[in-house]
């Protein structure tokens, strides 16, 4: 499987390589943000690994422009460490997932493969709970067969909850997996987001656990 390795730093770069290479993968490695741009345009890659702090064009950018003009490929983003800002715009840009620098390459290699894994199983791409239908290749949700107007985190946070009805979410689990922070603020974002989202369909559509969190009713239910 070809991998696009979008980094400038030369040493993670070549260690990346070693590993991804190791485990089979053949990797293709840009270092600046106009090469990284064009080569995921063009080329044919499973999935791509983007640094976001790239030279010339920065890492957000090129997503953004990859995901406007209809690259589809799985990315898992680098991001600093702490950054949860940088991780917020990601996912919001269109990141499948993304690892905090510095990190490990047996946990990059874990979060490659489940994107893989992920990307694999599209053919599964529907998915529905409690009136809700997901399609995740047209990034859309109905609501009893109406279309819902959502944020890209509001998408993530619904496909999350539909993808596995009558489980019950805590919502700092909720926002580690949609936002990638899980503190206070976090938590008061998903709530914020839970509430738009009932809005947007029905008072009853997501179910409070109190003190636990929050579920979908799977159609059995
Ligand atoms: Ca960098």
């Amino acid at each position: 499987m070809r991998i696009l390795l979008a980094e400038d730093d030369q040493t993670i770069a070549d260690h990346t390589r070693g590993k991804l290479e190791m485990e089979g993968f053949v990797v293709e490695h840009r270092a600046t943000g106009p090469d990284v741009w064009a080569e995921g345009e063009t080329g044919d890659y499973a999935a791509i690994i983007l640094d976001l702090g790239l030279p010339g064009m920065d890492g957000l950018s090129i997503l953004k422009r990859w995901r406007a003009s209809g690259v589809e490929t799985p990315i898992l983003v680098l991001t600093a460490r702490g950054s949860w800002m940088e991780r917020v715009d990601g996912f919001d840009a269109g990141a499948d997932d993304y690892l905090p620098k510095p990190f490990r390459s047996e946990e990059l290699i874990a979060r490659l493969k489940a994107l893989l894994r992920r990307a694999g199983g599209r053919a599964k791409t529907r998915a529905s709970a409690g009136g809700f239908v997901l399609d995740e290749v047209a990034r859309r949700i109905t609501y009893d067969d109406r279309p819902i107007d959502l944020t890209p985190l509001e998408f993530r946070l619904l496909a999350l909850l539909i993808a596995e009805p009558d489980r019950v979410f805590d919502p700092l689990e909720i926002a580690r997996q949609v936002q990638g922070r899980d503190d206070d603020a976090g938590k008061n974002a998903v709530e914020a987001m839970i509430a738009r989202i009932r809005r947007k369909t029905h008072a009853t559509a997501i179910e409070t656990r109190r003190g636990f969190g929050y579920t979908i009713a799977g159609e059995g239910a």
